[in-house]
């Protein structure tokens, strides 16, 4: 009997028939993710029911010294959780569903396997609100979002995954479980181990249960589309809508003018404002929405006055706001429209954003005229998008662009990854945001946590 086989066997003992997929019968959809990267050949996909499973799985793939990666929804952009030849894959997807919503402590207990969207809907019937949202909420899932720290719509209001976890149980690389699902804001007992996992994109350790915080409730917010006057009115207008609003900015996304035009254009989406220097779309978190309303207005207002905004929409009903909300989640249309293309996620200390996508339009232009590069982002977070046509499709070109535009995140000393992950796809840029001794210690703590290197190798570091 080979190695693979006793393997198999072994792993069949622990998971039952059902719990492990070989080779061929593999579906291809656990064999890539959203993000592009080539699927992989992995030789058996796990799919354990219970924490006790993903121990036990472990444990084996341990002795056995074989590779495992996690998989959520496999909505990744980084290439995460894409399996290599001859890894094991190990899907959450059995282990999925709302365990307690806890009124007293806010808190929502969820296995890592539920889709972000049931966790919202979970917390809505209790009179909650779970804030974490970005596109893919559908499909994604508690542990891949928590994995990925992801980020989305409202994290200028409620932070990004990282913010939303009281609590984690983990499984690490040798199968011990690790029972953290503490329900508590304050608890400075020793190091607080779930930062480690939160953002490792599946490298440290199996998230198998969180324990997630929630909000009070709010009603509809107010939602207002702005022309602005230029990228540096749209930071100042971000600080006047925070002071006169006090904690109740919502969300505060940025699009430069070719965004906009490609958004109503191939996103077929209506443009409710015309021709302008810059646009964002903003909205105020209310608890009494004819109230609030009138402080969002005198807002606006008072930003007209000072000459920052130059046009301004606001909702004026559920259609309207959806409508708004339509041109800044164009991107998936956009992006079909300009295939071959590079979409990058970086984060660059917000008062240099203006002035470093000048840069890159500049520097891309000069060297690949004529080609679409559209800017947008969550820039009260400091996050900026880029969608990027290229030239043609040849590898060589793709990584030019990426060395050039990762260099000047560098230069302006932000982030290659503001919430994407690094995974595969950036792994070769780590070293532009992240110093040699931070590395280094990154790789101290993979070492420590997992010293065959079993978990989710190749990812990261
Ligand atoms: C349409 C669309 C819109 C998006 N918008 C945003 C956005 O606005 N903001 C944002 O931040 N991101 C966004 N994303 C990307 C985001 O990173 C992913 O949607 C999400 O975080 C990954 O969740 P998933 O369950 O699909 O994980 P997967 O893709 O399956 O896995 C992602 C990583 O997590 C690891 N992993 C999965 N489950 C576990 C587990 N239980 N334990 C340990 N590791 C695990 C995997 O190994 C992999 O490294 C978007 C993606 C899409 C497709």
């Amino acid at each position: 009997m080979t190695h693979t086989n006793t393997l198999i066997d072994r792993l069949v003992q622990a998971l039952g028939k059902e719990g492990v997929i070989v080779a061929d019968a593999i579906e291809p959809r656990y064999r890539k993710d959203w993000s592009g990267v080539p699927p992989g050949e992995p030789i058996a996909l796990l799919r354990p029911r219970s924490t006790e499973e993903v121990s036990a799985a472990l444990a084996i793939c341990h002795e056995f010294n074989t590779p495992v990666v996690a998989q959520g929804g496999l909505t990744g952009l980084a290439g995460a959780a894409v399996p290599a030849a001859g890894q094991i894959a190990l899907t959450l997807e059995r282990m999925s569903g709302v365990e307690e919503v806890d009124c007293a402590a806010a808190t929502l207990t969820a296995l890592a396997g539920t889709p972000i969207q049931v966790v919202q809907e979970a917390a809505r019937d209790q009179g909650f609100l779970f804030a974490l949202d970005w596109g893919a909420r559908g499909s994604a899932v508690v542990g891949g979002g928590l994995s990925t720290n992801a980020g989305g719509n409202r994290v200028i209001r409620y932070g990004m995954a990282r913010e939303h976890v009281l609590g984690l149980e983990v499984v690490l690389a040798d199968g011990t479980v690790l029972p953290m699902l503490n329900k508590m804001q304050k608890n400075n007992s020793g190091y607080d181990l779930k930062q480690l996992f939160i953002g490792s994109e599946g490298t440290l350790g199996i998230i198998t249960r969180a324990v997630l915080r929630l909000q009070p409730q709010s009603a509809a917010p107010c939602t207002a589309l702005c022309s602005v006057a230029g990228f540096d009115a749209a930071v100042k207008l971000l600080r006047l809508a925070q002071r006169r609003l006090v904690g109740a900015v919502g969300a505060f996304e940025a699009m430069w003018p070719d965004y906009y035009r490609a958004a109503t254009s191939y996103g077929k989406v209506r443009a409710p404002l015309g021709e302008a220097p810059f646009y964002v779309l903003t909205d105020m978190v209310t608890a009494d929405p004819g109230v609030d309303g009138e402080r969002f207005q005198a807002m606006l207002e008072e930003a007209m006055d000072q000459g920052l905004v130059l046009d301004a929409a606001i909702a004026q009903s559920e259609a309207d706001t959806a409508s708004f909300w339509a041109l800044r989640d164009a991107t998936p249309e956009i992006m079909s429209h300009l295939s071959p293309m590079l979409a990058f996620d970086v984060s660059i200390p917000i008062g240099r954003i203006g002035e470093a996508v000048e840069r890159m339009r500049g520097e891309l232009e000069a060297r690949w005229p004529g080609q679409d590069g559209l800017y947008f982002g969550h820039i009260g977070d400091s996050n900026l998008h880029l969608i990027y046509s290229l030239a043609d499709d040849r590898e060589s070109t793709a990584l030019e662009a990426e060395t050039l535009v990762y260099r000047v995140v560098s230069e302006y000393r932000g982030a290659i990854s503001a919430e994407h992950g690094i995974g595969t796809l950036k792994r070769p840029f780590l070293s532009l945001s992240r110093s040699a001794s931070e590395i280094a210690l990154m790789r101290t703590l993979k070492q420590a946590l997992d010293p065959c290197g079993i978990l989710n190798p190749g990812k990261v570091i």
